[in-house]
């Protein structure tokens, strides 16, 4: 209140009722007034003092979190420029508000194009590289459809960069339009993920689609086989590959291997599809030709190409190639059943002497099925023990009595009676049971033989698969050990086929088994390529002379001559000579003269159960028509 208007009232107060002013009263209220204005007066003192000091505690607070801000955002920089993603945040207005200097990196932005304020559409110009169209990952859906519940939507975007980089951006765009994107270099990534599939679908040595890719891409042509179009595909496989890779070595196979893929390649052309299925085995997959016939000249030239040398260094190596062909809709429409057939047309070849190619056939299938259930009741019968084993004499023509007998295995089956081990022993080659079955006949062969006089020897067939897949030595010396037989007594016999598919490993298993003392004989001598040159490479004890030589010796000069050489051969090589398939008297007299040391056939005697032997050994001596000097003259 201003003070004229107290003093006014104040004055009005102290009017009397004569209307004189009473000045002892006014008096009173003057000085009433101020005193009570003196207290206010304090009291404001004091609230101005605590208002200062609360000041001057606010503004030191305020100090400090200015200071702390700065430090923070110090901090906030360092994380933001050293992170290993770009990020980069713009407005809803499309206009920068931060990015950080990884973010210039991959794009290749001055500081100043990243200004705050500048758009979007500045700095994609500013981009030296372009955005992919189509570089959304897979699962993109899921993850949009999540983030759109929250209001925000997530959008993948992919640029190729004029120096090759590829960079991946996330851009999280918001409710209000804004959006905050990170963004990765992923080119190592990249290359290394299509490295990793190139390397799943394709053969490192020859750079050949492998079995995957080619079945997709046989998968690919079957489901796009128009009603008349024909597909035809080969399956090739070089014949006795093995054999070079253990003659030459491993590397040398390898040279060959791309050598032999080159040539394949020349002659299939880019029309056809070409691809490696595993170590020696091609395919080639033929679409939109007429069939059999662009097949079959196909098929006749890589058999040219691949009969032409091939060259290792200074060494020639010859090799041909067995095929088999099947042919879709004829054959199948299935990839499997396709890719099945072509393999059973390749086995015929292969069982048709190789170097050839064969059309699959639905004989074939039914010849096929028929061996599937023969494997499979063979493989019942090595659990079963449905093997016996028979006994044929070896007769020593000097000494004329029996020397000792070949076990031969007899495969009894409930149904389908007695199978010829010509007709099992390959299959169980083939599918690795011989292992367990040769074992069996070992331990029994030897049991057997441990009941027999000491002089008489027992000779055991031993397939080229044992020297490989089993350990040989051990069994034999298992059999010896659970019998109680003499090394001494037991006979080994091969065939060339051991040391032709793997001489490196067969050798010293061979050289193991002599020096223990067992004798190893080399059986069918003469029916193989090379039979002569397997003879020098170890000292056999023995040389079983093929019964396919002895049909004509006697009616026939030439066999007779042929049947000599060997026999001289054998003695100069000081090996132990065997005819075997001696089925008569003229026979055994010629064999005699020619001063054969033993003979095995039906005219000695036809295999026979073990109970008996005893009665074979005691069987009288096989008379020939005379004893011939010429043999004596010799010896
Ligand atoms: P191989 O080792 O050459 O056996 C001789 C074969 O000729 C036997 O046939 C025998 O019965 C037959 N044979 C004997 N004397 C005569 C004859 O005077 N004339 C004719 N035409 N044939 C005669 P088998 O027993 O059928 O055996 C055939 C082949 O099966 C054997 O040929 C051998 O390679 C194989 N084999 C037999 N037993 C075994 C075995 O235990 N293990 C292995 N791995 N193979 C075996
Ligand atoms: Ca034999
Ligand atoms: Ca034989």
């Amino acid at each position: 209140m201003k003070a004229e208007s107290l003093f006014w009232q104040q004055c009005t107060q102290a009017v009397t009722d004569d209307g004189s002013i009473d000045a002892e009263h006014l008096m009173e209220l003057v000085i009433a007034t101020y005193r009570s204005h003196e207290s206010d007066y304090e009291e404001i003192e004091r609230s101005a003092e605590a208002l200062l000091a609360e000041n001057r505690e606010l503004k030191s607070a305020f100090g400090l979190t200015t200071q702390a801000l700065a430090e923070q955002r110090k901090l906030f920089e360092i994380v933001l420029n050293n992170l290993p993603l770009g990020l980069s945040v713009f407005d809803a207005d499309q206009r920068l508000t931060l990015s950080n200097l990884r973010f210039c990196q991959l794009f290749g932005f001055s500081g100043d194009d990243v200004a705050p304020g500048a758009t979007i559409a500045d700095l994609k110009r500013k981009t030296r590289g372009s955005e992919q169209a189509d570089a959304r990952p897979r699962g993109r859906k899921e993850g949009q459809q999540a983030a759109s519940k929250a209001g925000r939507r997530i959008r993948r975007r992919e640029w190729l960069m004029d120096d090759g980089r590829i960079i991946q951006s996330v851009v999280t765009i918001l409710a209000d339009g804004s959006n905050i994107a990170i963004h990765a270099d992923v080119t190592e990534d990249r290359r290394a993920a299509e490295r990793i599939t190139y390397l799943a679908h394709h053969d490192p040595l020859t750079g050949l689609p492998n079995r995957i890719r080619f079945r997709e891409q046989l998968d690919a042509a079957l489901a796009e086989r128009g009603q008349d179009e024909q597909i035809a595909l080969v399956h090739l496989n070089l014949d006795r590959f093995k054999s070079i890779n253990n003659t030459l070595g491993v590397s040398a196979g390898d040279k060959i291997l791309q050598q032999v893929a080159e040539r394949i390649r020349a002659s299939a052309g880019s029309e056809n599809i070409l691809a490696r299925l595993g170590s020696d085995e091609f395919a080639i997959l033929q679409t939109g030709r007429q069939q059999p016939w662009n097949i079959t000249a196909l098929a006749d030239q890589i058999r040219r190409e691949l009969s032409e040398p091939f060259f290792r260094g200074d060494k020639q190596v010859e090799l041909s190639v067995s095929m088999g062909i099947s042919i879709a809709p004829e054959d199948a429409v299935e990839t499997d059943k396709l890719l099945r057939n072509a393999a059973v047309a390749l086995s015929h070849a292969k069982a048709d002497g190789r170097r050839r190619e064969r059309f699959f056939t639905g004989e074939m299938d039914e010849k096929m099925q028929a061996r599937h259930a023969l494997e499979a009741d063979l493989r019942a019968a090595v659990q079963n023990e449905e093997f016996e084993l028979h006994y044929q004499p070896l007769y020593d023509l000097t000494q004329h009595r029996v020397c000792g007998f070949e076990a031969l295995i007899r495969w009894n089956h409930p149904v389908r009676g007695r199978v010829s081990p010509m007709e099992f022993i390959p299959l169980a080659e083939e599918v690795g049971l011989v292992v367990d079955i040769g074992r069996w006949v070992l331990r029994r062969a030897c049991n057997d033989a441990a009941q027999w006089p000491e002089d008489i020897k027992i000779a055991v067939n031993v397939s080229a698969i044992q020297f490989t897949s089993s350990d040989l030595p051990q069994d034999v010396g298992e059999a010896l050990a659970a019998a109680g037989l003499s090394p001494s007594r037991l006979e080994l016999e091969i065939t060339e086929s051991v040391l032709m598919e793997n001489l490196d490993e067969a050798l010293p298993i061979l050289h193991a088994l002599k020096e223990r003392g067992i004798r190893i004989s080399m059986d069918d001598f003469g029916t193989g390529y090379s039979s002569l040159s397997y003879l020098s490479s170890f000292p056999f004890d023995k040389i079983k002379i093929d019964k396919s030589f002895v049909n004509d010796i006697v009616d026939h000069k030439e066999a007779h001559a042929i049947m000599r050489a060997i026999i001289l051969l054998g003695d100069a090589l000081g090996m132990r000579v065997t005819v075997e398939g001696v089925e008569s008297a003229e026979q055994m007299t010629l064999l005699e003269r020619e001063a054969c040391d033993e003979i095995q056939g039906y005219y000695i005697s036809p295999p026979k159960p073990f109970g008996e032997v005893a009665q074979m050994l005691c069987m009288p001596p096989k008379k020939s028509d005379s004893v011939t000097p010429l043999a004596k003259i010799r010896r």
